[in-house]
């Protein structure tokens, strides 16, 4: 048997009783809220709890009565609200009042209460009811104050316990919620790093982090820094501090942290940059000095930041305005605690973030982030890796090329690649089908670049129309261009926002040239050129081109200097922060940049119009046929306008092994309806 199912046998039945004892030790949890609770409900209590017997309400009719009778003793008011009623001892004892008694009263009373509306209407009623009697026999009343204590302590006590109760609930949040890290006042500015070591179950190892070669190999290197530390530092060299994993989101990162979890053998903090930052001053610098106060108490181990942007944002003195003081004294403290410990004590710190650029130059400086790894975008065959990683879970089809997948996502995350089989398995299941299928990954490749297929949209016959001759102008002009990307498939079918859609295979390239720069320009203003050829009308269905092309018109002439005019000068800013309020040019240069923006657009208007009017017979069949079928793909516009022939050898092996795929899904629909077929035909016969 391997070692490590070994040692999972041998563990499961210490981890069942662990499980157990917290079970045990659960019960009543006392604290001081037991106490603060007690106090609350006695003073409740000594409001409302019947201690004696109580006076007996009584009306004005009856009241009144017992006046003209001379069976009243004396009447005493109380806090001008109510007056106590004493019978004479000799009436008390009388039959009729045997209730009192009954109800534990004594001679001595008050015998009723008699709620009163006012001092002076009291008095009247008094003197009315008792104008008739010897003036021996007329009753005056006394007026008392008493003060009522558990009222008045509940009147303060209450708004005072709600006060601490809400207190108390935010800074438990702020502390953490009650978790084992935070969970009071106290905790605030306790880090709130979650620590694994060998112990915790985390599974994540390199072989789930697919492709990301010279990543895995540098960050490797770094934990066998820790465990042979020796080895690297007996001829006098130095262990590196840290390690910074920068790239595009999704692509990862903190991917490769867990792995690093998983297999260093070393204790591994974990922390979100965002978790140092709180509402009080103070509390994130406090935080980063207990992190690593726990960190080198467990030295030797791994500190992993993840979006370390939320702290380390450069502190530059010309955006005043966008300076938080928490957020740099947070950061001062990293900066400190990196540098103030010696280099071989055995903690090092790996940070992930998307945007380097935007990074305190004090952090990135050698001695502090000595390393820093760039993840990209996965290129071709990584993301076959990384599909072959997250299919493993998935029933699929046998014939099911992950090539090919990974040739239909160019330009995807390992995020997204992540979440494409996962979609299609949801679409799969939708279908009750037993394994998910090519379809199944098309539409939900479809789906995460276009949004969801809306067929119940209502559309209008004409709206439909232009909506056809809008894609089938970008699949022309694309087609014909000798530089745009390659066609895939053009739909009408309203997906997301869009009505309708080309869809392209982006070349994987490093660099892009002017001349691929504006065929692509030109594609994009095909649907437009189009509407306006055949139907002398322009939408408002060119919105989205119109702005992407403006967009790259304007990075052309502004950031990559490819316009002549404007001359090789870029105004681009790396890092986001040199020119937030004023443009780094004059006004004649702004006039510039716009007329140069202005011709380059202007031009590719006319190239592409005139590519569609050369090609006006095609293009309108083309059209007719988009109408027709909703969905045309590479084969059907071959059909219509003539084999490509500007193609790269590799993108042409991709466009290929996707005609194939789009191929083998048509036989496979139409295998599934024959069988439906047979099955529909054969359940017939067998009713009859
Ligand atoms: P962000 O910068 O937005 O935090 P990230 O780079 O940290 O993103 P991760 O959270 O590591 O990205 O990746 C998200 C998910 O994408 C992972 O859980 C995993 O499923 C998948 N993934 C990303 N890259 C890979 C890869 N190389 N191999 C396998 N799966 C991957």
């Amino acid at each position: 048997m391997p070692e490590k199912e070994k040692k999972q046998l041998t563990k499961k039945p210490d981890k069942k009783k662990d499980n157990k004892n917290p079970k045990k030790k659960k019960g009543i949890n006392y604290n001081i809220f037991w106490i603060y609770g007690i106090i609350v409900v006695a003073i409740l209590a000594l409001q409302f709890w019947d201690f004696g017997a109580k006076p007996e309400t009584v009306y004005w009719n009856d009241l009144s009565k017992m006046i003209k009778e001379k069976e009243v003793l004396k009447i005493t008011v109380i806090n001008k609200e109510k007056a106590e009623v004493t019978l004479k001892p000799e009436v008390f004892n009388q039959k009729k009042y045997d209730k009192l008694s009954e109800k534990k009263m004594d001679e001595e009373g008050p015998h009723f209460l008699f709620r009163i509306s006012s001092p002076e209407v009291f008095h009247k009623q008094l003197q009315d009811i008792q104008k008739d009697l010897a003036e021996e026999d007329v009753i005056f009343y006394a007026s008392e104050t008493r003060k009522d204590f558990s009222g008045e302590i509940l009147s303060w006590i209450i708004p005072i316990g709600i006060l601490i109760v809400i207190w108390v609930f935010v800074f438990r949040r702020m502390g953490g919620g009650g978790g084992a890290m935070g969970g009071g006042i106290f905790n605030m500015g306790k880090s709130k790093a979650k620590m694994f070591n060998n112990d915790a179950a985390i599974k994540t190892s390199f072989k789930d982090v697919a492709g990301l070669e010279e990543a895995k190999q540098e960050i490797t290197e770094i934990v066998d820094f820790l465990k042979n530390k020796d080895k690297y530092t007996r001829l006098g060299g130095k262990i590196p501090k840290g390690a910074l994993l920068v790239g595009p989101p999704g692509t990862g990162k903190t991917l490769l942290a867990k792995a690093v979890a998983g297999e260093a053998e070393v204790p591994f903090f974990s922390m979100s940059g965002s978790d140092f930052v709180e509402m009080f001053v103070g509390v994130g610098a406090s935080r980063v000095r207990d992190l690593f106060s726990q960190a080198k108490a467990k030295a030797p181990c791994i500190i992993f930041i993840d979006e370390i942007d939320a702290i380390g944002r450069s502190r530059s003195s010309k955006s005043n305005f966008n300076s938080n003081d928490e957020r740099e004294s947070t950061l001062n403290q990293l900066l400190t605690e990196m540098d103030g410990f010696d280099t071989n004590t055995g903690v090092i710190i790996i940070a992930a973030t998307n945007r380097a650029e935007i990074l305190d130059n004090a952090l990135l400086r050698a001695g502090r982030f000595d390393r820093q790894i760039l993840l990209e975008l996965p290129d071709l065959n990584e993301r076959e890796e990384i599909f072959e990683v997250h299919l493993k879970p998935i029933k699929t089809n046998e014939n099911l090329n992950m090539k090919s997948l990974a040739r239909q996502t160019p330009g995807f995350s390992g995020a997204d690649i992540a979440n494409v089989c996962n979609e299609a398995a949801l679409i799969a299941a939708r279908g009750d089908k037993e394994f998910v299928g090519k379809q199944d990954f098309v539409d939900a490749i479809d789906r995460i670049v276009g949004g969801l297929e809306k067929r119940k949209k209502i559309i209008t016959p004409q709206e439909r129309k232009t909506i056809a001759y809008h894609e089938a102008g970008h699949a022309t002009v694309s087609w014909l261009l000798e530089h745009s990307q390659p066609l895939i498939k053009v739909t009408i079918v309203p997906r997301g926002k869009a009505l309708g859609a080309a869809w392209y295979l982006p070349e994987e390239r490093q660099l892009t040239t002017k001349e691929q720069i504006l065929d692509e320009i030109c594609a994009a203003l095909g649907g437009r050129a189009a509407e306006e050829v055949i139907f002398n009308k322009i939408s408002s269905g060119a919105l989205n081109d119109l702005e992407r092309v403006t967009k790259q018109a304007y990075s052309m002439v502004s950031f990559m200097g490819m316009s002549e005019e404007v001359g090789n000068i870029s105004f681009y800013d790396s890092s986001g922060q040199e020119y937030s309020f004023q443009k780094p040019y004059s006004e004649k240069t702004a006039e510039l940049i716009d007329q140069e923006v202005k011709k380059i657009i202007d031009k590719e208007y006319m190239r592409a119009k005139n590519t569609i009017i050369n090609n006006i017979v095609k293009f309108k069949e083309l059209a007719e046929r988009l109408q027709q079928k909703e969905v045309i793909f590479t084969d059907d516009v071959e059909d219509i306008l003539g084999k490509r022939t500007f193609l790269n050898p590799h993108t042409e092996e991709a466009i290929n092994g996707i005609r194939q795929d789009q191929l083998d899904i048509k036989k496979e629909k139409k295998m599934q309806e024959k069988k439906q077929a047979e099955t529909s035909t054969k359940e017939n016969k067998e009713i009859r």
